[in-house]
This record gives C-alpha cells, structure tokens and sequence, in this order.
C-alpha cells in the first residue's frame, strides 16, 4: 500500500513539474485580450447620476409622447440608484470589479485634450494617444496617424487578431481601412466574413432594410450583433467597437430616445462581457474599456451640443475592468486622467509599450494597469 501511496505522490509531483514546464498556465487561454467599447457623446453626467429629471419632457420625447414610462424606468430618489437604473451592468458590475474615471462630483476629472470636443479628433485621440491639430473636422479622409490597433496588428501574435467595428461610417477613416490591414466593418457597408455565416447574412440585411434615419450610421443594434458574430466566430485577441446612437439621440434634441441608447448600450456591455466570460479563449484574461468621445453641455439647451464654443463638453468617463486592473471601483479624489492615455493603456493590458512606439502619446492609466 506505502508503495502504491509513494507512486501517487511522485505522479501528482511529476504532473505539477511537468505541467509548469510544458507552461500550461501560459496556453492559449491565459493570452492577454483587450475589448475598447466607446459610445458617441454619452455625458458624464448621465453616467455618473442618472437621468436627468429635468429634461424628461414630452417635448423632448418624440415631441408629445408621454415620458411616464421614462420615469418609471430611470426615475429614483438618489443618483446612485439613477445610474443604476440606467446603466446596470455598469454599476453592479463592471465597476465593482474595475474602476471609472470622470465623476466630478466626487473630484474625479476624465477630459479629452484635443480641444475640439467633437468625434474624429475624440477617436483619434483616444486611439493614437495624443491630440493632432490637423485633425479638425468629422470630414471622411483616411487619418495620417497610425493608431494602436494597427501597430498591434504587425506585432508578433496579433497579426490577423485584431477588428474594428463601427457604427458611424467615419470609423472606417479614422482606423484607415485602406491602410491597417484588419478587417473593419462601419457605417451600413454589410460584413463580409469567410466563411459567412447564416446569422450575418440575416445582420448584413437587418442592416441594409432599417430605415436610414441618419446618413452616416445605422442604428446600435445591427453593428453590435455583427461584432459579437465576429468575435464568436473570429475570436480576435484586440476588438475595438464604436456605438453612435447616443449622440445621435442627443443632436436631435431626444433625451427619452438618448436614454434608451444608453441603456441599450449598457445592456450591450453586459451580453458581451458574458459571452466572453464563457469563452474559453476570453475567460479571465480580457480587459474590457468602455469611454465615450466627448462630453456634451450641460443646462436644457446645451446639452444637446459639443464642441469648441461648449468647454465643458471636454469631460468625459473612462472605466476599465480585466485581470490586470485592481477593483478600486467609482474613483474620487484622484488627479485627472486623459482620452490620450487609452491607447497605452491597451497596450499595457496586453504587455506591450506604446509609448515607445509613439512618444508623444500620454502614458497608461497607471492604476487601472496592476
Ligand atoms: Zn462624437
């Protein structure tokens, strides 16, 4: 029996040196992944406090609907039980185990450092890590910088591992699809996969037959299904996807409608964060950042708009949650942080150095980065 027990002994021992040899804690599985969400123009100050009751009319509605659904949904006493209401997952969830940035009511400023406060330079920004003054208009021209995801894509175990997804069809630009060498899917161009698959068929024409109420981008709904098609399909390493509605919502002076975007996008986040987790190539070892491009006005006219002519509409949320990010959650009383250190923040999460790449990007989000 002593000789039996001893055998077991030296095969459990064999299998743990073995095993720590043959790196199996460094298979396929442990790879670092990383998720950039970001939603167009969605305010801190939804973020942070909920629904605004003040601008839940019904003229801010569809010019006249009644809003007594809006305010059942999102209405409560305090602006932690709004928040929740409005973006769940973000708030039981995600934030619990990670950490957000741009609560100023707590003393936590996110900004962006462009100066314009608008999309193109917000995206740029946000994914070459540093403001570029050529960068002056939403205008559809393929950008000169080389952002993070296409650097990423020519490193060693990322080449064919990284996508980028977008509502607006400027995404396309702003990444240089002609250039970046990944695949990119934005604006209400359908994707074409190989092989494709019966449910992007059905996406790619979901797409193509919703009304086009904005020229430039479809709604949320059909762009997020089709990334989540790609990553299951796919399952690339970097993603990168952009959501638009919420700006959209907003230009138009809908706040009930802008609302529901922003749920709908935390909603997003949580059927994401989910798959992932049940995947194993994504389980425990995917960082998920989820910002926004700008920031808005605040008041009942300005917050409609943004730009250089609304300063405030610099401010901006970053949050981040993974393996490598301590669970500190709703940041206060912290030095501000900026849109320019996302893309080495990404980078981090995957072990690599952008800023060694790119000197003038800002350096990563030191604690959300173990
Ligand atoms: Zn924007």
């Amino acid at each position: 029996m002593l000789q039996v027990a001893a055998r077991v002994v030296v095969f459990v021992l064999w299998l743990v040196v073995a095993g720590g040899a043959r790196g199996w804690s460094q298979d396929a599985g442990a790879e670092p992944h990383v998720i950039l969400v970001m939603t167009d123009g969605l305010r801190w100050q939804e973020v942070f406090r909920g629904a605004d009751e003040s601008l839940v009319t019904p003229k801010r509605y569809y010019n006249g609907r009644s809003v007594k659904e809006l305010q059942k949904k999102y209405f409560a006493a305090t602006a932690e039980e709004r928040r929740e209401r409005l973006m769940p997952f973000l708030w039981k969830t995600m934030i619990p185990q990670g950490q957000i940035y741009g609560d100023r009511d707590e003393h936590s400023d996110a900004s962006v450092t462009n100066g314009f406060n608008f999309s193109y330079p917000g995206y740029n920004e946000t994914l070459t890590g540093h403001a570029d003054p050529r960068i002056n208009s939403n205008d559809n021209v393929p950008n000169p910088n080389v952002t993070v995801l296409e650097w990423l894509n020519e490193q060693p175990g990322f080449q064919g591992q990284v996508a980028a997804f977008g509502a607006g069809n400027v995404i396309a630009a702003i990444v240089n699809a002609g250039r970046c060498g990944f695949p990119v899917d934005a604006g209400y161009d359908p994707l074409m996969m190989t092989p494709m698959t019966p449910r992007l068929e059905e996406l790619n024409s979901v797409r193509a037959e919703t009304p086009q109420v904005w020229d430039e981008e479809p709604f949320d709904a059909p762009v997020f299904y089709t990334a989540m098609e790609y990553i299951k399909e796919k399952k690339p390493r970097v993603l990168f996807l952009s959501l638009g509605e919420t700006d959209d919502w907003a230009h138009a002076g809908n706040y009930g409608e802008y609302l529901n975007a922003a749920n709908r996008v935390d909603s997003y986040l949580e059927q994401l964060w989910k798959t992932l987790q049940a995947m194993p190539e994504y389980a425990g070892n995917t960082s998920l950042i989820f910002l926004t491009d700008h920031g808005r006005g605040s008041g009942p006219k300005d917050w409609t708009s943004h730009g250089q002519k609304i300063p405030d509409s610099k401010y901006i949320f970053m949050g981040f949650v993974g393996p490598k990010t301590p669970a500190m959650g709703n940041r206060a009383n912290v030095g501000a942080v900026t849109q320019s250190q996302v893309a080495a923040t990404v980078a981090k999460y995957l072990g690599l150095d952008w800023n060694a790449e790119e000197p003038k990007a800002g350096l990563p989000v030191a604690v959300a980065v173990r």
